[in-house]
């Protein structure tokens, strides 16, 4: 079965301490996109500017993923930038230029609206629920976030969550959306609004699940460098969406296991600027770290 990814597909400039490297493949859904692609075909929609160099295009395509529902627009793609500080945990972002992204208006072609499995990327809410609108018996629907919705879309994100089996977030945002410190009594707060399956991302420490099955502690890969952390959710929920789509059996049997190839895969992307490492890389280089993670969690 495919994976329908609906976000934003941008350019990034990304500075770090030790480097800047402006104009890179970036954006939730071409970072989710690519990270699904190793496990499952991938649809993708969005929207990029005639600006959108072709190399990027090539590379989605490289990817198998399919563009029939990406929309190429007279005008500039969607260029985000952002800086790290020392630790690579915290981001200040720099400049947001909407350009074609401020008038999007997502489209599924005819072949993409029953597509078994959704993840609405990080977008506006409102698009998130026009993507919802146009589609039809999806068997298991992902939404992920970040804070500026929170901060102006708030009632658009808590009608979402009535409509999705899946939410993905960070601690920060669990904290702003249900303004508890702790994080299993803001998970149980989070169920209330809607979501089944609730997953709140702690970046290098991993994630926490809380389902029908209770909770599943989910660890990153222990990396010893990190040289860009940006998309890094993206390639985890993506990874995820993309390993849940062809594995048998149902989304409660599998979804840990998913979970734990989303991990292995955002740490690939924490290992080189933008998509760099990530599209690098091959199927056998995920499934081997995955064995790693294993030795290291049993016990
Ligand atoms: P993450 O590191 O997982 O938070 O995701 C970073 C990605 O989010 C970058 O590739 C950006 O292009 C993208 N991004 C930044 N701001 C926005 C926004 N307002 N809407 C959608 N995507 C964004």
């Amino acid at each position: 079965m495919s994976v329908l990814i609906v976000g934003s597909t941008a350019l990034d400039s990304i500075k770090t301490p030790k480097a800047e490297n402006p104009r890179l493949l970036g954006g939730s859904a071409s970072h989710a996109a690519v990270a699904a692609s190793f496990f499952s075909p991938v649809k993708l929609v969005g929207v990029v500017g005639d600006d959108f160099p072709k190399k990027y295009l090539e590379l989605y395509r490289r990817h198998g993923i399919d563009l029939e529902g990406l929309q190429i627009k007279a005008g500039k793609t969607f260029h985000w930038s952002g800086e790290y500080e020392v630790n690579m945990n915290n981001r200040r972002t720099l400049l947001t230029e909407l350009g074609v992204f401020e008038t999007f208006t997502p489209v599924l072609p005819a072949a993409h609206q029953r597509t078994p499995f959704v993840l609405l990327a990080n977008i506006a809410p409102a698009l998130q629920h026009h993507v919802l609108d146009q589609s039809r018996g999806a068997k298991f629907v992902v939404a992920d976030t970040m804070d500026l919705w929170l901060n102006i879309a708030f009632n658009d994100l808590v009608k979402l969550l009535k409509r999705i089996d899946g939410f993905v977030l960070n601690d920060s945002e669990a904290h702003q959306l249900t303004k508890e410190d702790n994080v299993f009594a803001a998970l149980k707060k989070i169920h209330k609004l809607g979501p089944k399956y609730v997953i709140i991302k702690k970046g290098s420490h991993g994630s926490i699940l809380s389902g029908p099955r209770g909770f599943f502690l989910c660890p990153a890969y222990p990396l010893h460098k990190v040289v860009d952390p940006t998309g890094a959710g993206d390639s985890f929920v993506g990874g995820m969406m993309g390993y849940l789509a062809t594995a048998r059996g149902s989304i409660d049997d599998n979804l840990r296991r998913a979970m734990i190839h989303g991990s292995v895969t955002a740490s690939f992307c924490c290992e080189g600027f933008g998509l760099n490492r990530t599209t690098k890389l091959k199927r056998a280089d995920i499934d081997r770290r995955v064995k790693e993670l294993e030795k290291l969690t049993r016990f």
